[in-house]
């Protein structure tokens, strides 16, 4: 019988092995490199997938002569079943456990078929399947022992999708497109990972209610219908418009669930029946990866939904006591909001939860790190490089962000949509102008926080149009002069806000992440920003812009007046960077930041834009970032501590301590100051980074306690 791929396996080492499947010889390999020689393998379809050892020192190359066994198991939380199974098992088994990216995230090899059905691993209550080759040589002779766990019930009301069947054809299709996907989903996920179950419910009220939607901006004569606002039943253009949003949308949706069910379900027991379109996984899939995504983000939703600072936002601040917004920048002084009142800690209490809508998640080679309405990606590199600063599941809260910045900014704009702003906007215009003229007034908070987000964007035109229209002169003159027009009326401000919204957005998303993710620790923070950005292509192009966002992020802890805390936080970004070259030479990316930061002649133009920048930064920490909600993300878990403001983690590189990660956000920071400090582990990358998955994919994310 030909050997289709068998390099030598070398025991006790860290490289990864890779199993690999030919179908047509139903033969089985082990070997150390991923890619088979094309000669051999170019008639002959194959499938692999590595796999890593749990005791990468103690493990055993399985052999192949004569008759052998090969276990595959899936358990709902792997990461604290084979530490469990580490205590429980015969010793002689345990260098023969490996695991892996798939739903079958442990193998075992054996020779005694009983030991792989005694109850230490079949009767462990998170068993969801398991699957037993028979092997006569390297040749598969038998694969379809296996069990797959009752379904888990689906039983929820919001199950139906409402009737779609009277709108055009081309809706019918993509809304049909959507049910079929909705459904395989859900039949999936209540045999492989009931924990999908919620969110794919809470598509399907979702979609109930664009198809209402639909139909009312379908109609011709909308009427009077009152659960849609007026200039959709007035207009039939912004109705048209609006119906291709929500097309579009739908197609979206479509689009992420086939992604969903591709990576999710593809090597579920029975393994051969799906095959991964991941080529590198393409054996046993990478459910368990993608199950690390879901449970990461589902995690960090579930933190903030608990304390919903929009909709307090939208209860309480508008009969809230207002404030000063400091109209200019000459006499600013941040330190007079630090004031219990306005702080959104004391108005949390008493804010009914919302129901909770995980977005769904997925791995993209195309999209990259992105956010949408319904979802958010992330870099395909997270499979082999999520140990790694560059490829860390920490840059999905940037993304987490931009969907929580979007709820704060509607609240405090009260509009989900450009149309709707236009009616209320002359009065915010209003509202801006008489804090510009000093007019005295009885501020409610919502008018005070609204208008310093509108005054950010007068602001910021104050200082370009300074900077176009002046040379260098010091920071007083140039505070001193600075100019504020004001816009003329309510649509120039609106031209303004349009052309600047994108650094309102990120101005904001920084700081959040910033504060909630990294306990504003310059090195984790500046370390990732950087080394996640030396792999986007635009970021070279646009160094200034990179630069001015992490200024501002750490200029938010710095004390002091603006000109000494721009000082200051120039002096930190570029110790920072400086850092991160002498660990990793040849970064062109940081490199060139470095050489901008260094020219003094940059400084003036990029003080005008942190002037603004940073206060709307002030804005946003002082009155939108919740102390409560940056403790509870690294909160119940008594493997966590906080060493001089630093985030550590009790658990060593490929360690199976039976237990599960309670808080992931403390466990992925401490895995990113390892990185970024250099420490080395026992094993490399790309095994610490199939760990880090296994352990993100047993975190409860829907935990309920506080
Ligand atoms: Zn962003």
């Amino acid at each position: 019988m030909p050997i289709l791929y068998l390099a030598q396996f070398r025991n006790k080492n860290s490289v990864p092995s890779y199993l690999t499947f030919s179908p047509k010889l139903r033969e089985i390999t082990f070997s150390e490199g991923p890619i088979p020689p094309a000669r051999e393998v170019i008639s002959r379809p194959y499938r692999t997938s590595p796999v890593f050892p749990v005791l990468p020192t103690e493990s055993l190359a399985p052999g192949f002569s004569g008759q052998t066994f090969l276990g595959f198991f899936a358990y709902d939380r792997a990461f604290s079943a084979i530490g469990r199974l580490l205590r429980q098992l015969p010793p002689d088994m345990l260098p023969n456990m490996w695991f892996s990216h798939g739903f079958a995230s442990l193998l075992i090899f054996e020779r005694a078929k009983d030991r792989l059905s005694i109850p230490e691993l079949l009767s462990q209550s998170d068993l969801r399947a398991w699957e037993i080759w028979t092997l006569n040589d390297n040749v598969v002779h038998h694969q379809i022992d296996c069990f797959v766990a009752p379904p888990a019930d689906v039983s929820i009301p919001s199950l139906e999708i409402d009737d779609f069947t009277a709108l055009p054809s081309d809706l019918r299709q993509v809304l049909s497109e959507f049910s079929h996907c909705i459904y395989t989903a859900l039949e999936r996920s209540a045999h492989y990972y009931p924990g999908y179950i919620r969110p794919l419910c809470s598509l399907i009220e979702s979609i109930n209610y664009i198809i209402s939607e639909i139909q009312f901006l379908g109609n011709t004569n909308p009427g009077t219908d009152q659960n849609f606002p007026s200039y959709l039943r007035d207009n039939p253009i912004s109705r048209q418009k609006r119906l291709n949003q929500r097309t579009d949308q739908i197609i979206q949706l479509n689009s992420a669930l086939s992604y969903v069910i591709s990576q999710s379900f593809a090597g579920t027991i029975p393994i051969l029946e799906r095959e991964c379109q991941v080529q590198s996984y393409s054996l046993l899939g990478i459910g368990t990866a993608s199950l690390a995504l879901f449970r990461f983000s589902e995690f960090v939703q579930n933190v903030f939904m608990k304390h919903p600072i929009d909709m307090a936002i939208e209860k309480k601040f508008p009969s809230l006591e207002g404030t000063n917004i400091f109209p200019s920048m000459r006499d600013f002084r941040p330190a007079t909001w630090d004031h219990a009142d306005f702080h959104i800690d004391t108005h949390l209490a008493g804010i009914e939860t919302p129901p909770f809508r995980p977005k769904l998640v997925f791995y993209s080679g195309r999209l990259g790190f992105k956010e949408a309405e319904f979802s958010v990606t992330a870099a395909l590199q997270v499979i082999f490089g999520s140990d790694s600063a560059r490829w860390s599941l920490m840059t999905l809260t940037h993304e987490l962000m931009h969907a929580h910045v979007r709820a704060l900014l509607s609240a405090i704009l009260k509009a989900t949509d450009d149309r709707e702003l236009e009616k209320d906007f002359a009065r915010y215009y209003s509202d801006l102008y008489a804090y510009h003229k000093r007019k005295a007034g009885r501020w409610k908070l919502i008018q005070s926080v609204r208008s310093m987000i509108l005054n950010f964007f007068v602001q910021k035109r104050a200082c370009e149009e300074f900077m176009n229209g002046s040379a260098k002169t010091s920071y007083e003159a140039t505070v001193n002069q600075l100019d504020v027009r004001f816009p003329e009326n309510p649509d120039a401000l609106r031209q303004w806000m349009r052309e600047d919204f994108r650094d309102l957005n990120e101005i904001m998303v920084h700081v959040c992440d910033y504060h909630y993710f990294y306990n504003s620790n310059d090195e984790l923070y500046l370390g990732l920003l950087w080394e996640s950005w030396s792999t986007v292509p635009s970021v070279l192009s646009e160094i200034d812009h990179y630069v001015f966002r992490s200024l501002v992020a750490v200029a938010t802890k710095e004390p002091g007046e603006i000109k000494e805390r721009f000082d200051l936080s120039l002096r930190i970004l570029t110790q920072n960077l400086e850092q991160i070259l002498d660990r990793r030479p040849q970064n062109p990316v940081v490199e060139c930041a470095l050489t901008f930061l260094r020219d003094p002649n940059r400084h003036g133009s990029l003080l005008l834009r942190f002037i603004p920048a940073l206060y709307l930064a002030e804005v946003t920490l002082k009155f939108l970032v919740s102390g409560r909600i940056q403790a509870e993300l690294v909160s119940g878990d008594s493997n966590f501590e906080v060493e001089k403001g630093e985030y550590i983690y009790h658990i060593e590189t490929g360690e199976f301590p039976g237990f599960d990660i309670s808080s992931p956000v403390g466990f992925l920071a401490d895995r990113l100051r390892r990185s970024l400090r250099g420490i080395s582990s026992s094993v490399d990358e790309e095994h610490a980074s199939a760990w880090v998955l296994l352990a993100c994919a047993s975190v409860d994310g829907s935990r309920s306690e506080s």
